[in-house]
């Protein structure tokens, strides 16, 4: 789908059809099947010879309205929407992956696409190998012949780096290999990756998308011969996205612009003033000087996003006593939500891992990541500051 207006205006107005009631606001097509007019209509439609709804597992008219949505976010052809986002991590490779593939991926990726990669697509002969942030350079160096993709995240989590998507694009050209990229912490809004040369888009919509910490969703978007796999293989094994959370994700992204405006210019002031706090030891956000990737963030993004990591003095007791001190703000596993939620990484998400795979992924002891929210932005640092002035 080509990108015909600006942004925010696509976000507004990429409508399903209106029904004969000439409704203003898309209605919510609550409906696991849908009619066909007689035996040849039933016959074409299974051939597809027509492009209309059949089933819910297959297509819906909320569900198509937000990939298209998401299709013009991202300047994709094509897209499938799932329940979640590990279900279209899970579906994406599951399409397109066969017995004896194998995958480069970055190591800072998300916990539970990790555990996909080393416990489970090794059950199907499908091996991943890892490069670390800084070491992009090193990436070509792992590729295989058996190699069919590239998968990364950027920013990553919760260290929030920042890794290079064109390099990423030009590497993946000149070896043949479709690039898929996680672009969640960024939103189509700060950052499209197809731009750069990525084949494939997958978002958690459960985060920025909806925005608001209601319903679970995923997408997966990008090129129409790719996506037309992703969508047999989803059709037939059931991951699909309920009509009423595609609903809700659909009038979610009409504020999507405005409100990632918003979380970005309460993120950057909230690094700034962690940045010169005397109990931190490092901040790390996109759109800071200091962030070692600040120039690669500054070509690639439109804004820094809504994470920001900072290294807390003390390590992982002080961590701990940091979170215990936090009043307002939310411990939460969920980010990218209105409120601000902030988590420690080193005993909760990241804690099974062993010291030494945690520090390759940035994972310091003292790491805090703050999803900002949408609340005043002097109330979140107020919060924050209590609570660094509490041990
Ligand atoms: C949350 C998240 C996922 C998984 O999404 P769910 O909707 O929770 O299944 C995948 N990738 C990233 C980067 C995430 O933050």
């Amino acid at each position: 789908m080509s990108k015909e207006k600006q942004f925010e205006t696509e976000a507004v107005r990429t409508q399903s059809e209106r029904s004969q009631y000439l409704e203003h606001s898309t209605p919510l097509y609550l409906t696991s099947s849908f009619v066909f007019e007689d035996a040849e209509d039933m016959r074409a439609s299974f051939a597809e010879e027509k492009v209309r709804n059949i089933y819910g597992r297959f297509t819906n008219p909320n569900t198509t309205e937000f990939i298209d949505k998401v299709c013009k976010m991202e300047g994709a052809e094509a897209g499938f929407a799932f329940a979640t986002g590990m279900s279209a991590v899970f579906s994406t490779f599951g399409a397109l992956l066969s017995s004896g593939d194998h995958i480069v991926s970055c190591a800072s990726i998300f916990g539970s696409t990790h555990s996909l990669f080393t416990k489970y697509l090794p059950k199907w002969n499908i091996t991943t190998t890892y490069f670390k942030v800084n070491d992009v350079d090193k990436i070509e160096a792992l590729i295989q012949p058996n190699t069919k993709i590239i998968y990364a995240e950027s920013p990553t989590n919760p260290a929030v780096d920042v890794l290079d998507l064109e390099m990423l694009g030009a590497i993946a050209k000149k070896h043949n290999l479709l690039l898929v990229i996680d672009n969640c912490f960024a939103t189509p809004y700060l950052q499209q990756p197809i731009k750069f040369g990525a084949d494939l888009v997958i978002h958690s919509a459960t985060k920025l998308m909806d925005g608001q910490g209601r319903v679970l969703g995923g997408v997966a978007v990008g090129r129409a011969d790719l996506i037309r796999e992703i969508y047999l293989f989803s059709r037939n094994t059931g991951p699909a996205l309920s009509p009423f959370n595609a609903w809700v994700l659909s009038k979610s992204l009409e504020t999507l612009a405005v409100r990632v405006d918003r979380h970005c210019e309460n993120a950057l002031k909230v690094a700034a003033f962690l940045e010169i706090h005397s109990k931190v030891n490092a901040v790390k956000y996109p759109f800071l000087k200091s962030h070692p990737q600040y120039d690669i963030a500054r070509k690639q993004m439109k804004a820094g996003g809504n994470i920001v990591a900072f290294e807390i003095k003390g390590g992982i007791e002080a961590g701990r006593k940091f979170l215990d001190a936090i009043k307002m703000c939310s411990l939460s596993a969920n980010l990218g939500d209105t409120r601000t939620i902030v988590t420690h990484p080193a005993s909760t998400t990241h804690s099974k891992l062993s010291e030494a795979d945690r520090m390759e992924t940035g994972i310091l002891d003292g790491l805090v990541r703050v999803s900002v929210g949408l609340e005043h932005v002097d109330d979140v640092i107020a919060d924050l500051e209590q609570a660094l002035g509490h041990y």
